[in-house]
Order: C-alpha cells, then structure tokens, then sequence
C-alpha cells in the first residue's frame, strides 16, 4: 500500500508512527528543509478541555502508543484580565517544547521514523491523489481543506510571537485577556525555562497592519519588556472541516480543523486524528466514524469560546474574579467533573443577566 503524508508536524508524524508499526512504510513530504517550525515556541497541553482524558501524555501512550515527553509538567496558571488576576495552582497539563530543538514534540516523533521524509517539497494534495494509494494532509493549516471545498471558515487571525530573555517561574503560564490589545483573543506568556520563554498575542479580526499597535499596547499595559532574541508572524485561518475525507485524501490535525478555538488547543486531538487515519487506512474503517467523538467535543469547546466572545472588559474581569474564587476552583480544577458544559450554562446565564445591551433610545427627527 502505498500512503503519501503531506507536512512533518506532529499530526503527520503521528499518523506516520501508526502506519510503520503496522508495518506500513509511508513517504513524508516537508515543505522546510528539516523537522520543526523555524521559531520555537512553547504549547500547553491543558488536561481540563479534554475529560474524562485525566493526564493527556499517559493517555497519548496507553491508547496511541505515542510516547512524548514534556518540557515541565504545568502546575500554574495566572490568569489576567484588564482589573483581576486569578492564580490556579494544581496539576493542570504539561508544557511542550515545539520547533527545532531535539526536545520538541516533533523530533521526538520524528526520532522514531524508519519511512523517508522528502524535505524542502510543497506537496499538492490532489496530484499525489493520483499517484498514490492514500494522501494525509497534515499541512496545519486550511489551504488545501479550502481548495476541496470542505472548510467553513470561523475567523481569520494575527498571531505575533516572541522568543523572550527574563527570569521565569518554570511551571507557570500567564494567559492575558483584554479587549483592547486582543478584541476577543488573548496573550500568553509561556516559559521553556528559567531565563527563556515564549510570548504571544492572537488577535482576530484585524489586518497584518494592525498588528503593532495592538503588540505595543499588550506589552506596555502588561509591562512586558523583555530583551527579545526572535520574533515571528503569521495568519491562522479558525474554522471547520464539513467532511474530514475526500475520496482516498484523508485530512488530519489542523488541515481537518481538529483544533478548538477555545485557546488554539490542537496538538492533542491533532496528533489522535493522525492516528485514526492511519488506522482507517489499515483497516478499511470509517474515518469519520472514529474520530465523531473528537469532533463533538471540539465543537462543544467552540461554543464556549462564541460565548466568551460576547464578553466585553467588564465581563472578563467578573469571570476571571469568579474563576480565581476558591469554592469555584475546588469545583473546576479538583473535582473530577466534566465542568465545560457548566461553565457554558454559567455563561448562558452569566451573558443574560449581567451584559444585557442598554434599551435603544427613541430616535429624534
Ligand atoms: C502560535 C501557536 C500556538 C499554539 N499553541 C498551542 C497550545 O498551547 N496548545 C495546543 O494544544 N495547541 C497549540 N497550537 C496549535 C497546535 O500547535 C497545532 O494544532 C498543532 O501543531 C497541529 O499540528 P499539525 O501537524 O496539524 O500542524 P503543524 O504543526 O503546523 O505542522 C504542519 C507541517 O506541515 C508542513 N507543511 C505545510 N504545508 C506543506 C506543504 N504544502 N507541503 C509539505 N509540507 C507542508 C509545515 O512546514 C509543518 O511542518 C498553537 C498554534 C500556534 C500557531
């Protein structure tokens, strides 16, 4: 069986792993000229949006056989808002080095690949279509879903990130809200260690122009100016795969839209989605079939962003002032309970009852 997978990130090398170990040896194609995306970056892996999936990475070995080790394990979250800031401490996920270096997730896939991976090609879904028994696009983005005429799209989105110098807490991850620097999208600040971290700000809605002045005023009214060794930027189209399968060209992690907009989380159910391809190809089974539980909860965690999209500043200080209450931490972090279709209803509520537009005034002729 001949199977070509387009992209060498991590949904692509996981779908790759699943068909060497049953003893199909797929061909690779890489538009770079070696494993991982020129700037590193640190991702999280946050155990809450997945459940009942308690600790992702062990979940990803017993199930996957995917055996990925994080840079630190995450054991704080400080949350900001434009007047509050919430601290949750617990065991929360992991941090994940991604990029070049050999510590990151996709050399760590990549280390354990027999098949040839064909660098420095940009592969056209539908010519290898031709030529091959079966076409993975894992190209993380949405530009050959498009030209199959299977993405609905949600939004468009600048990202600008920065690799930064400082001191920092290990084991922390700061997430910013505040509709002024980032409408309904948000900072983050990410360490990969001591003296080294990530910073980045999604904003949706703008263009490549705006983008400086909404990263000047998240690093001034943040009080982030950190010396800055590399930056980078890119556009990130949000949305959704209508079908995740055209004929033998199977689509897997962000090419299938397997991401929630709910903070960009993608490399979790990306790297799953790789392997069920795998596994569909090998077993002639239903692709869609396997991965619709993945699908629902994506779509239940985009819910939750359309809802945290209507809140204004006012509305993201009480909900980080309500998630940082103690009683409430207890109930979302240590409870063990599936809380995302909770906090949707508190939201529900939430939006109804406390960000009701004023009445229109009467127009006067
Ligand atoms: C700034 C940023 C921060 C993120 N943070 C998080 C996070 O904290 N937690 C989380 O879970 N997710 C996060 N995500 C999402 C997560 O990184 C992705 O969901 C994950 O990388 C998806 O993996 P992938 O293999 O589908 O795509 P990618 O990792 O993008 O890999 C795609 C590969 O395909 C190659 N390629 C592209 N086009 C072609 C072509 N035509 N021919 C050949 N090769 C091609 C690329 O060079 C690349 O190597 C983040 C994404 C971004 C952009």
């Amino acid at each position: 069986m001949r199977v070509a997978i387009i992209g060498a990130g991590p949904s692509g090398l996981a779908c790759a792993l699943e068909l060497q170990r049953q003893g199909v040896k797929p061909v690779i194609f890489e538009r770079f000229h070696r494993t991982g995306h020129p700037v590193e970056r640190v991702d999280v892996l946050l155990n809450l949006p997945w459940h009942p999936v308690k600790n992702q990475l062990a979940y990803l070995a017993r199930r996957y056989h995917l055996q990925l080790h994080p840079l630190a394990p995450l054991h704080t979250i400080i949350m900001h808002s434009p007047g509050h800031r919430a601290v949750i401490r617990s065991r929360l996920g992991y941090l994940l080095y991604r990029g070049r270096s050999p510590l990151s997730i996709e050399n760590q896939l990549a280390a354990r690949l027999t098949c040839p991976v064909i660098f420095e090609t940009i592969a056209d879904p539908q010519a290898l279509a031709r030529e091959y028994d079966w076409v993975v696009v894992a190209t993380g983005d949405s530009k050959a879903t498009r030209q199959l005429g299977l993405w609905l799209e949600h939004s468009r989105i600048i990202i600008r990130g920065a690799l930064v110098l400082g001191e920092f807490e290990p084991h922390t991850f700061h997430v910013f809200w505040d509709t002024r620097f980032a409408k309904h999208g948000y900072g983050y600040l990410a360490p990969f260690d001591a003296g080294r971290a990530c910073l980045y700000l999604m904003v949706g809605g703008i263009t490549p122009a705006d983008m400086d002045d909404y990263w000047e005023l998240f690093l001034e009214s943040k009080k982030l100016h950190y010396p800055v060794v590399q930056t980078c930027e890119m556009e990130f189209h949000t949305g959704r795969a209508t079908g995740h399968q055209l004929g033998n060209i199977l689509l897997v992690g962000n090419s299938g839209g397997f991401f929630s907009n709910l903070f960009g989380l993608g490399l979790f159910p990306g790297v799953i989605s790789g392997v069920l391809a795998a596994r569909a190809i090998l077993r002639g089974d239903n692709y869609e079939r396997l991965i619709r539980p993945l699908i629902q909860r994506i779509e239940q965690l985009n819910e939750l962003r359309c809802k945290l999209d209507k809140l204004d500043n006012r509305g993201l200080d009480r909900l980080v002032g309500i998630l940082g209450m103690p009683g409430i931490k207890q109930l979302i972090y240590y409870s063990g309970l599936d809380v995302i279709p909770a906090i949707q209803a508190a939201l529900t509520w939430f939006d109804r009852l406390t960000f009701r537009p004023p009445p229109a005034q009467p127009r006067h002729h």
